[in-house]
């Protein structure tokens, strides 16, 4: 064989990526299970570069020079299997078997576990970026055995997005480290959109201000601290006009946000590794909310507000307000996250650079931001930071828009604006950074009813004591 690369699910992904390796002059192998997927692509697309179709995997697998590597760009979960299953007895030792589809990590574990046994890498990869990405540079978080990212990881760097010269992609991880900072990437794109989501509501319901003059505030927010692509199509969404109607597009569209499945496997780690990502977990809930239409009916008929008129008296100060308020929460909701990912690092045995993973997310990807930057200085200054919020220049930024952050929550809730993300961030930055929580209440009562013991402040020991009886304190 002579193709260098060969990509077999040609659906939107992988023709993208397809034809971004042939762009980069790489002689790419191309298979589809349905053949006619793979003819249009040549048909249409054949003047991006060298593409050598296959109409069997057979064919496809012999189309390549060894060591073979084979980009998997198909249907998660079943389809997947499916196609390894198919694939292994077609390679041999050595080949490299890429997984770029949306795995979930314990899959992406379960598989390299399988390939090993056959003497193949199995590299699971997270891919961001949706389709624009995938053709024009996405952000690439593989995984799988070092070995094999010393001959793939070159040409998934030169596909790769760049920010300042520098690839977004790096290696991440044995096994399914690579899906899963994947993972926790689009945890954090929920936790960001929500944030933003919020924002939009409280000025909307605190200044009266239309959607395309919220759009405009974006705008300017875009060109700060908050400067991201979520802020960037955030301006745009909101001054788009419904053609149809008139109206502001945003008020067209029925309120009941959708998901894939992404932010609750984040959330349900988040939960098995016991790592407080409440801005992540706020978001999933806020879109399960929204989509709970029986209990929004009798909600909506039946529950009173009691809020008082919402008087805004200074706009700009209000707008300010609410940036520095969405600033704040969004650091939260990133901590949390990078907390997760030392937490998985831990528990799943990988090495994670996390200045490493904001670098690569620094473009290509959906939660692509300027304020990356700053996390990777905030790693590089102490790798094993415990806490990206107790970072000197998160600290700061924090404590600078704090009183803001503090007005904002409490207005919203005064004033009946459900805002989840921004106040359980909060929250979340009184709990981690208090001197006492009622924690200790909660073991007092635990022990109480269930025996379940508790430790003392002033000596070291685990006591129980006899709530039923005398009770007495008894080393337990
Ligand atoms: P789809 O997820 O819609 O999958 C369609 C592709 O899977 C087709 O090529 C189809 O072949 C193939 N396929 C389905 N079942 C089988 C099977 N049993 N055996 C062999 N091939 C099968 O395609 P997308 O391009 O949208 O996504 C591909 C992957 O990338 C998914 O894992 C997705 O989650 C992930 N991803 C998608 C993003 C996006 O923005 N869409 C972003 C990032 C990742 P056929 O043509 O013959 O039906």
């Amino acid at each position: 064989g002579t193709a260098q690369i060969g990509v077999t699910g040609l659906a939107v992904m992988g023709r993208n990526l397809a034809r971004n390796f042939a762009r980069h002059g790489y002689t790419v192998a191309v298979h589809n299970r349905s053949y006619a997927k793979t003819e249009s692509l040549v048909a249409e697309h054949g003047s991006d570069g060298e593409f050598v179709p296959s109409e069997t995997l057979a064919d496809f697998v012999a189309s390549l020079e060894r060591p073979r590597k084979v980009v998997i760009m198909v249907k998660a979960g079943g389809p997947t299997d499916a196609v390894i299953d198919e694939l292994v007895p077609l390679l041999e030792e050595g080949d490299i078997v890429v997984d770029a589809g949306n795995a979930h990590f314990p899959d992406t574990i379960r598989r390299e576990a399988a390939l090993k046994e056959h003497g193949l890498h199995f590299v699971g990869t997270g891919v961001s970026g949706g389709e624009e990405g995938a053709l024009n540079g996405p952000s690439i978080m593989p995984g799988g055995t070092p070995e094999s990212y010393a001959s793939l990881g070159p040409i998934l760097e030169d596909i790769s997005a760049k920010v300042d010269g520098v690839p977004c992609c790096t290696y991440v991880g044995s096994d399914g480290a690579g899906h899963f900072v994947k993972m926790v990437h689009n945890g954090i794109e929920y936790a960001d959109m929500q944030l933003i989501a919020e924002a939009y509501d409280l000025l909307r319901q605190g200044l009266g201000a239309s959607a395309a003059e919220i759009g405009q505030i974006f705008a300017q927010w875009n060109t700060g601290d908050l400067e991201s692509f979520l802020i960037e199509i955030t301006a745009d969404v909101l001054q788009h006009v419904d053609a149809e109607t008139g109206k502001a597009f945003v008020d067209i569209v029925l309120d009941q946000a959708e998901q894939k499945g992404t932010g609750r496997w984040t959330v349900q780690n988040g939960l098995d590794l016991g790592v407080p990502i409440t801005g992540i977990a706020e978001a999933t809930f806020a879109r399960a909310l929204s989509g709970s239409v029986p209990q929004r009916t009798a909600g909506l008929a039946s529950l009173p507000a009691h809020t008082q008129e919402w008087e805004v008296k200074d706009r700009d100060a209000f707008i300010e307000d609410v940036r520095q308020a969405l600033y704040a929460s969004k650091v939260v909701a990133y901590s949390q996250g990078f907390d997760q990912i030392a937490a998985a690092a831990a528990e799943y045995d990988w090495a994670i650079d996390r200045g490493a993973m904001a670098r690569i997310w620094r473009g290509g990807c959906i939660i692509r931001a300027r304020f990356l930057n700053r996390i990777t200085e905030a790693y590089e200054r102490d790798a094993d930071l415990p806490l990206l919020l107790a970072d000197p220049y998160f600290t700061d930024a924090v404590a600078s828009g704090l009183p803001a952050w503090r007005r904002v929550v409490a207005g919203a809730a005064q004033n009946g604006v459900p805002t989840p993300a921004f106040s359980s961030s909060l929250a979340y930055y009184d709990g981690v950074r208090a001197e006492r929580l009622p924690a200790a209440l909660v073991q007092a009562q635990r022990d109480f009813f269930g025996a379940h013991t508790y430790k003392r402040v002033d000596r070291e020991g685990t006591f129980h004591t006899e709530w039923s009886g005398d009770r007495t304190e008894a080393d337990a």
